[in-house]
C-alpha cells in the first residue's frame, strides 16, 4: 500500500494536533506540527526582536532549526538542539506566533524547510496552509473546524491541565481573534483547499474524528 501525504488544516483549538497525532500513530506515519514552527520563532523573539524588526527576525532565522521527538508518547519541539516543549504553548506566544508568521520573508524562509518533510509520503502534516501551500499535491486534505465556542472549550481543557488558568470568554475572544488574523492575512491565509473535505468535529470527539480520517486515508492508500 503507498504511503500517502496527509495535510490537516484549521483554525486553532479545531483539534489539529491531537487529532493528527492519533492519526499518524494509527497509520505509523510521522506527525509534523507546522504550529510549532512558527512558535519556536516567536519564543526566540521574545521580547527582544520586535515585529517591525526585519532585520532581527531575518538573523534569527539564519540559524533556525526544528525537529521533532517523540519521547513517552509526547511530541517533544526542539528549537536549534533545545527542547522547547513547554515554552511554545502559552496565549503570549501563541499570538506573537501568529502576528509572525504573516510576514512574507518569514513564510517564504520556511517554505522549504517544510517542503522537506513532506518530500517523502507517510506523513501527516498539520497547520494553515499545509492543503494550498506546503502540500498542494497531497492525496488526502481535511480541513478540520469547530464552532468558537467548542474550540475555547478545549484549549480551556488542555491549560487546565497544564496547571493554566484563563476565563472562557477571555478565550472565545482571543481564538477570534486569532481566526481573523490567519484568515485575513494576505500570504497564505487560512483557507480549505478547494479539493479538501471539510470535518467539522463541533459534535463529534477527537477520537472518532481521528478514525474518520483514518477511514478516508485508507481508502486512498489503495487507490494511489
Ligand atoms: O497551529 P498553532 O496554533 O500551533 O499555530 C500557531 C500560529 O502559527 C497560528 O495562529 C498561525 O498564525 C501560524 N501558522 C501558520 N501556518 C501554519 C501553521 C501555523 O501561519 N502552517
Amino acid at each position: 500500500m503507498k504511503r500517502i501525504r496527509i495535510a490537516i488544516d484549521g483554525p486553532a483549538g479545531a483539534g489539529k494536533s491531537s487529532v493528527s497525532r492519533l492519526v499518524a500513530d494509527k497509520l505509523g506515519y510521522e506527525y509534523i506540527d507546522t504550529g510549532a514552527i512558527y512558535r519556536c520563532l516567536a519564543l526566540l523573539m521574545n521580547d527582544t526582536v520586535k515585529l517591525e524588526d526585519a532585520q532581527g527576525i531575518k538573523a534569527l532565522l539564519k540559524d533556525f532549526d526544528v525537529s521533532f521527538r517523540i519521547v513517552e508518547g509526547v511530541n517533544r519541539v526542539y528549537v536549534n538542539g533545545h527542547d522547547v516543549t513547554g515554552y511554545i504553548r502559552t496565549e503570549k506566544v501563541s499570538m506573537l506566533a501568529s502576528s509572525v508568521s504573516a510576514l512574507p520573508f518569514v513564510r517564504d524562509a520556511l517554505l522549504a524547510m517544510q517542503k522537506k518533510y513532506a518530500a517523502k509520503g507517510g506523513v501527516v502534516m498539520e497547520g494553515r496552509d499545509i492543503g494550498t501551500v506546503i502540500m498542494p499535491e497531497a492525496e488526502l486534505k481535511i480541513f478540520l473546524t469547530a464552532s468558537p465556542e467548542k474550540r475555547a472549550g478545549r484549549r480551556m481543557l488542555d491549560l487546565k491541565a497544564k496547571g493554566a488558568e484563563m476565563s472562557f470568554e477571555k478565550l472565545v475572544e482571543e481564538i477570534k481573534k486569532r481566526d481573523e488574523q490567519d484568515a485575513g492575512r494576505k500570504v497564505a491565509p487560512l483557507k480549505k483547499a478547494d479539493d479538501a473535505i471539510l470535518v467539522d468535529n463541533t459534535n463529534i470527539d477527537l477520537v472518532k474524528t481521528a478514525d474518520l480520517i483514518v477511514k478516508y486515508a485508507n481508502e486512498r492508500e489503495i487507490s494511489s
